[in-house]
């Protein structure tokens, strides 16, 4: 019999990590010591709370049941606190707020409450690869939104062709953004409201890491922008804020009808997040928020080692103030996809090359923060040298 992929397999944006992947495995077989500044995961663990709380929940044979898609009252009602004292938003938990099996769940889900086939979707390149793949599968074309240099990595909204304007369902936004570590400056997400309003346009904001945060600098939710929970919603997850990634959980929050859309969907796909695992993100949410100030120190810190090595090369770099990764320049000369495998072969490190984000990614490598601090260190004595 005859096996065929469906169109819209064949549809995803390549993966164009394969040949590093393959590579990086080479190196590893061969003994070589790497430091993977590539991946996307904080290295420490969950605070030992949070972990408590699962363990204590765990036992009981209540919780060992089908949950409700739309998550636990409690869970809603404590997203809705952290919410507002953390933005001065105000939502309805019933209404506004919707539990997600991780955030790349809803993100990807999304699209299928809202696009039709030949649809548009308005997607930043480069950008965190979900928001192709879910727009795609739902049968959208693509329109990509550069997010160049020369904008400080902000899409240019102004110059957005009209027809497509008329067409476009949805658009996706990611501030602090990822690859780029880009935030949105003050005034940013009213212009986003404004065009919204104007065409019809549901807005997707992800906002995975509001809180890994620098220096003097706090980012704001969409959902404060005036009109913006009449447009759009807003993504968030716990998996970068408290070291829960494997976990598998986040929400989304804002337009009513919006997440209504994406609750019906779930509805037909999942069966909840695990009670425990629900018990545990309200412990997260409602618990000390000083494990946050704790890791935004460690990642500030190991940020200031690597740009420090950087800088005292003289190589170019786009200092964070958000998200734990580093955007950098490729060396003249140089593809992404060239420097990464350089960076590889000769200094023993990975990096993400820019391109695998997205076109307009070419020209720049990425590198992540999530490796203990001795280890950066290493990773910076080889570049010097290397140099
Ligand atoms: C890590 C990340 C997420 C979080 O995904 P989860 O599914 O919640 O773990 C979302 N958006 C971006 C841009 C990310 O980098």
């Amino acid at each position: 019999m005859n096996i065929n992929i469906s169109e819209r397999l064949k549809k995803l944006p390549p993966y164009l990590f394969a040949e590093l992947d393959q590579l990086k495995k080479r190196e590893i077989a061969k003994g070589k010591d790497i430091i993977d500044l590539g991946v996307g995961d904080p290295d420490q663990p969950t605070p030992g709370y949070i972990v408590e709380e699962l363990k204590k929940t765990a036992g009981n044979p209540a919780n060992h049941k089908y949950s409700l898609s739309r998550g636990m009252d409690r869970l809603r009602s404590s997203i809705a606190n952290w919410y507002e004292n953390r933005f001065g938003v105000k939502l309805d938990p019933f209404k506004e707020i919707l539990p997600l099996i991780g955030s790349k769940e809803g993100i990807t889900n999304i699209p299928l409450a809202f696009i039709n086939p030949g649809d548009v979707a308005l997607v930043p390149d480069p950008c965190y690869p979900p928001y192709k793949s879910g727009t795609i599968f739902a049968g959208a074309k693509n329109y990509l939104l550069p997010l160049l240099e020369k904008n400080d990595f902000l899409p240019d909204l102004e110059s957005i062709d009209k027809a497509v304007l008329t067409r476009a369902k949805m658009m996706f936004l990611n501030y602090p953004n990822n690859p780029t570590s880009a935030v949105a400056p003050p005034g940013f997400f009213d212009k986003v409201v404004a065009l919204a309003a104007k065409n019809n346009i549901i807005v997707c904001h992800d906002a995975a890491y509001s809180e890994i945060c620098f220096d003097d600098y706090k980012p704001t939710s969409f959902l404060e922008a005036r009109g913006a929970k009449g447009v759009g919603v807003e993504f968030h997850s716990l998996s970068k804020t408290y070291n829960m990634t494997g976990w598998r959980i986040g929400f989304v929050c804002g337009n009513a009808e919006v997440i209504e859309g994406l609750r019906k969907i779930k509805t037909n796909i999942d069966s909840g997040i695990f009670q425990p695992i629900q018990f545990a993100g309200i412990r997260a949410l409602e618990g000390r928020q000083d494990s946050i100030v704790e890791i935004r120190k460690i990642y500030q810190q190991r940020r200031d080692i690597l740009l420090a090595g950087l800088d005292s090369i003289g190589w170019k770099f786009f200092k964070p103030r958000a998200t734990f990764y580093v955007w950098m320049p490729v060396l003249p000369g140089y593809t992404s996809t060239e420097l990464s495998r350089l960076f590889l072969e000769k200094l023993n490190i990975v990096v993400t090359p820019g391109v695998g984000f997205g076109k307009n990614g070419e020209g720049y490598i990425r590198m992540s923060l999530t490796v203990p601090t001795e280890r950066l260190k290493e990773a910076v004595e080889r570049i010097k040298k290397f140099n």
